[in-house]
């Protein structure tokens, strides 16, 4: 006697090799068991799902969900589990005197599962050049401070699962900052042992003396942005150092964003043989009401590009869960990980996909979620606005929406 049975769904996890017609049963927080079709068998709900999808709950691996805090914040329940994300890694809106208030009231109180990236600045993400104090979280070196900052790491292992730090000139004094800021979050990841992650659009170092500081199991984020400090030189060919780091063990990571996704270099780039090994969205404050939307929108835009079904959803399951550590537990439908599970329809028609430098493609299909389920438990799922034109008409997302049940 089971809890829930999905029953009869195209059962997809990349993880596992699994891409077959069954049914999944779930009882408490776990999922108990895979089904064959036509099994017999009992569960207090049965959701009928055939000819929808069933695949592990998906993990965004750049968000910014510091709601009230970071001006980039936004809250995240209704904007990532409420379309699928059921795991997020927030990527450095909290640095080490700001973590202390991210743990407390965004990670202990969501129901999304929240995980971060500490800021090598210890204020995190709070003004920036989008607001009127135009004041980038590098521009003071002081705030790097590497002894707070691994304190804090040490302090909070269960949560905090690496290091970010944005390159970009005119967040850092300039470019001046820039250096200095990535060693000391260099030396920092090495103390706690933990992964890097580097932001590079506009940085005024070369990516070659970037590279250089990257390990493997470092990720490269916003890695298709199209602006200074890319993967491509001027003919779209992907650098052999990238492609040698690549093969290393880094990481590239889509992390869309609003101004760091480009239709051209992703295409040139797959086509080159260098894809994204993760796919996140870098949801935030200036981008949810498009061009990214949610995640699920940013992968619709790799199933336009081409790629196959189960490699797009490999890369916001197996393979972010594996960067995590936590691939027992969750992006997979292994019997005894958390029930995250997401049910999506793929939809025929004309969908309007648009990058971050205003390139807009029309994709013939998209995935849709239908039923979200975290630990077991139903959320609900909010609706995607047909396009960006929405902008300035989309009502702004309640924060406390009932989302269970
Ligand atoms: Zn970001």
């Amino acid at each position: 006697m089971y809890d829930l049975i999905l029953e009869n769904g195209n059962l997809l996890d990349p993880g596992l090799n699994l891409h077959k017609k069954a049914s999944l049963a779930v009882t408490g927080q776990r999922i108990a068991a895979i089904l064959e079709p036509g099994a017999t068998a009992q569960a207090t709900r049965t959701l009928d799902v055939s000819g929808l999808y069933v695949m592990p709950g998906f993990i965004d691996l750049h968000v910014h969900v510091f709601s009230g805090v970071s001006h980039y914040g936004i809250d995240v329940d209704p904007t990532c589990l409420a379309r699928g994300a059921t795991t997020v890694l927030d990527a450095g809106s909290s640095g080490a005197l700001t973590f202390p208030g991210f743990r407390k009231y965004v990670i202990d109180v969501c129901q999304t599962r929240v995980y971060a990236l500490l800021n090598i600045s210890a204020m995190g993400l709070i003004p920036g050049q989008e607001t009127s104090i135009a004041l980038g979280e590098l521009e003071d070196l002081r705030y790097c401070d590497t002894a707070l900052a691994t304190r804090i790491i040490e302090a909070n292992r269960d949560r905090i699962l690496g290091v970010k730090v944005r390159l970009s000139h005119f967040l850092a004094a300039g470019g001046k900052n820039e250096l200095p800021a990535l060693l000391r979050a260099r030396e920092v990841a090495d103390a706690v042992g933990l992964p890097l992650m580097v932001h590079s659009p506009c940085s005024s170092l070369s990516i070659q003396r970037l590279l250089a500081e990257l390990r493997p199991g470092d990720i490269l984020t916003h890695c298709f942005h199209g602006h200074a400090c890319g993967i491509v030189d001027a003919d779209l060919a992907v650098l052999p150092a990238v492609r040698k780091k690549v093969e290393e063990g880094l990481l590239l990571d889509v992390g869309h964003g609003r101004g760091s996704f480009t239709f051209e270099i992703a295409r040139a780039s797959v086509k080159q043989g260098v894809a994204p090994q993760t796919i996140s969205s870098d949801l935030h404050r200036y981008n949810l009401h498009g061009p990214v939307f949610d995640l699920v929108s940013t992968m619709n835009k790799f199933l336009h590009l081409g790629m196959e079904l189960d490699e797009v959803v490999r890369r916001v399951t197996s393979t972010p869960a594996r960067v995590l550590h936590m691939e027992n537990d969750i992006g997979t439908l292994r019997p005894g990980a958390f029930a995250d599970i997401v049910v999506l329809g793929i939809e025929d028609g004309e969908f309007r996909l648009t990058d971050t430098f205003g390139v807009t493609e029309t994709a013939r299909r998209r995935l849709e979620p239908r039923f979200i389920f975290r630990a077991g438990q139903q959320v609900g799922v909010l609706p995607l606005p047909v396009s960006s034109d929405d902008y300035f008409s989309r009502p702004i997302l309640p924060s406390q929406p009932a989302l269970v049940g």
